[in-house]
Parts: C-alpha cells; structure tokens; sequence
C-alpha cells in the first residue's frame, strides 16, 4: 500500500522511493515533512499551505471564497512556491484532499469561478469533463438574452465594481439584482456585457 503525501513547504509530492528505487516503508513517508533537501533545510521559509490559508477571503461555506493576491490572465489566483508561478485553487483542492495532485489532473471549479478558493467548489476531473463542462456552461450566457435585457448598464457596472471588492459571490450578486448566478460570472469575466466599462 502507498501513502501519498505532500511537502509541507513547497505542497509536492514526497517520494516514495529511495534514491535506489527501493519503496520507502509507508510509515516512514508518513513521518516526513518535506519532500527534498532544500524544502527541509529552508525551514524559515513558510508552508505552501499557510501562505495559501492566508490568501483565500474564506466565507460562508456555499459561498465563492476569492483569492486576495493577484490571479493570472486567465483569472485563477497564483502565488510563487519555490521560485514558480503556481496556481492556488489547485492547492486548495490539495489541503482539502490531504494528498498530492498528479500533474495531469485538472482541479475542475464547480461555481465556474476561476478566482474561488473554497475547497467545497473544487474537484479533480479530466481533460474532457473540463470540455463538457465549458461546452455546457458556454450555452448558458449566450442563450440568457433576458439576463441581459433585466439588468442596466449602470447596474452591470456596480455587480463589477462590488465583485473586484470582493465583498460578494456571484451566488449573492444574483440574488441581489434577480439574476443567474452564470449571468454574474458573464459580467465579471467580461464574457457578456463587453463594452460596458
Ligand atoms: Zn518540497
Ligand atoms: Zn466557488
């Protein structure tokens, strides 16, 4: 049996095999903390998990939980671990899972918020559940001409303007201005509404 377990700094896989390519025995991969060396010896330096803990605007729990730092161009939060851009929803998924990711699976959003932390919104999934996925909820904005006909441009202005603060989920906005909540995600990731500033 293989214990799988993550690097408390850098949140990499800790290897299960000696140098050698013997096994290490189960019980002694659970007793190690990092995965290399230079995780071990960097023992200032602070866990992946409680800079990322840190980060994540953590609220109700069926609520989209942002990322305080900066996101990347495509809109996920990204911090630097040991030097690389890496993405912070993907960790997030890790510290609810307790284990490592493969680096082929995606972590899949099921709000469709790229720049939501909340563990509870994450899954793993493939490549292809992810192109179900955009498929299914790409038909959504543009079939919802009412969600575009209800809302003014004033209003759409303020649902960006409140979203940025990050003071409210896409589940609340909805709520509040009487729309889906893949309407609110059209506005914020400039999908609908385009030329409204
Ligand atoms: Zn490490
Ligand atoms: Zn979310």
């Amino acid at each position: 049996m293989t214990v799988e377990k993550c690097c408390e700094l850098c949140g990499d896989h800790i290897p299960i095999a000696w140098r050698n390519g013997t096994l290490k025995k189960p019980s002694k991969i659970r007793k190690s903390r990092f995965c290399s060396k230079s995780c071990s010896t960097s023992s200032q330096a602070r866990p992946v998990m409680a800079r990322l803990w840190e980060m994540i605007n953590k609220k109700e729990p069926e609520e989209c939980w942002p990322w305080l730092g900066r996101p990347d161009r495509y809109g996920y939060g990204v911090l630097k671990v040991q030097g690389k851009v890496q993405k912070a929803h993907r960790y997030a998924l890790q510290f609810k899972l307790e284990r490592p990711l493969l680096t082929d699976v995606l972590v899949l959003h099921s709000c469709h918020n790229p720049i939501c932390c909340n563990p509870a919104h994450l899954r793993e999934g493939t490549h292809q559940e992810n192109m179900d996925d955009k498929r299914l909820y790409g038909r959504q904005p543009r079939g919802e001409t009412h969600g575009r006909a209800k809302l003014t441009s004033s209003q759409v202005q303020e649902i960006r303007k409140f979203y940025i603060q990050g003071s409210f989920s896409q589940d609340s906005l909805g709520i509040r201005y009487g729309v889906a909540q893949s309407v609110i995600s059209g506005i914020v990731n400039r999908k609908i509404w385009k030329d409204d500033r």
